[in-house]
């Protein structure tokens, strides 16, 4: 398949390296002027594998004026408010061929893809695999070869054959892709989860393993888990778990699969960039305040992820 990657970040060079090395033919596409000119330079991006390994590898690399390819797909991977920014700019090469497919985290992206492709060409997903961006031109891939897990689903929920096309790509790029029959409830399960382990850990600037060390961790979390759980079903949202799968599902991501790993809130945090938690935690509060809910804990939370970040710009 022809795929664009919107987005050369930690996530889009991930998912763009691994269906290029599954044999696609694959383009991205960014405008941080520091990276497209690292990667330049240096004749491609250095990839490593939990900090080691750190080999070049040649990617193909375009700013949204410079691109003027028709692929099959494109695969947005860029921060929730950077994304209008990206479809203005990118907008002279869609076309209603064209597909378009993300597992960006947090609520708010599915909007801004419907004013510029068809309900039956977008597919929706979330990605549990974690990767990160120390700087320009270098990516560290986290977890062994074939490490997380994703789930899909088109937005009209009618997976046609370019659905299952994207499947059978990702599934050989070792992603291990689930299709669920659910859009709206695989979306809001992971904005869930985020809602936990990224916004503790980056208030606290902590390691997952650390917060789930932590004895109170499990109420911190159940606090956080029944409020969305209460306004997802007001709001008739079927989640993909139980709150109490979705605990369990909590305390293995944080203890056993990734103990060290800070997630990618915390990353933005520290880089001075604003973080995503007004799409994630303010998402679910906004949700709860449309069905007469007040979502006070994430509303808190949201306030205190914005109070850490307003410190690191006064420090
Ligand atoms: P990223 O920040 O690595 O990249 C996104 C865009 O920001 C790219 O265009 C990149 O070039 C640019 N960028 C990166 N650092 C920058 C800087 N210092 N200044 C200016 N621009 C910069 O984002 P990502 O981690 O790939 O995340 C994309 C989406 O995927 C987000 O919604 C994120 O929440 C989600 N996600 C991330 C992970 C992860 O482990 N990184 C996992 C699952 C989902």
């Amino acid at each position: 398949m022809k795929f664009a990657m919107i987005g050369a970040g930690a996530m889009g060079l991930r998912y763009g390296i691994l269906l290029q090395e599954a044999g696609n033919d694959v383009t991205f596409i960014d405008t941080w002027q520091p990276h497209i000119d690292r990667i330049r330079e240096q004749g491609g991006v250095y990839v490593m594998r939990d900090h080691k390994d750190r080999q070049l590898t040649k990617i193909k690399l375009e700013t949204p004026e410079s691109y003027n390819g028709d692929p099959d797909m494109f695969i947005f991977f860029v921060k929730q408010m950077q994304l209008d920014g990206y479809l203005k700019r990118c907008a002279h090469f869609f076309n209603d061929r064209q597909y378009a497919f993300t597992c960006m985290n947090g609520m708010g992206h599915i909007e801004k893809l419907q004013k510029y492709f068809a309900d039956d060409k977008i597919i929706g997903g979330t990605a549990l695999i974690a990767t990160v961006l120390p700087g320009p031109g270098e990516v560290d891939f986290m977890g062994k070869r074939g490490a997380g897990k994703m789930n899909m689903c088109p937005l009209d929920e009618k997976p046609d054959e370019m659905t299952h096309k994207l499947f059978n790509e990702l599934d050989k790029a070792q992603m291990h892709p689930t299709l669920t029959d659910d859009f709206t409830g695989t979306l809001m399960t992971k904005v869930i989860f985020n809602s936990v382990i990224n916004t503790l850990c980056t208030m606290f600037e902590i390691p997952m393993g650390e917060l789930g060390n932590f004895k109170g961790f499990y109420s911190m979390g159940r606090q956080l888990i029944d409020e969305a759980y209460d306004i997802c079903a007001r709001a008739d949202i079927h989640l993909v778990s139980t709150r109490d799968e979705e605990m369990a599902a909590l305390d293995r991501n944080v203890r056993i699969d990734m103990p060290l790993h800070y997630p990618s809130m915390y990353q933005d945090m520290i880089k001075d960039r604003p973080t995503e938690v007004d799409y994630i935690n303010g998402y679910i509060a906004e949700l709860g305040r449309k069905y007469h809910y007040e979502a006070a804990t994430h509303l808190f939370v949201t306030q205190a992820v914005h109070l850490a970040e307003f410190h690191r710009q006064n420090e």
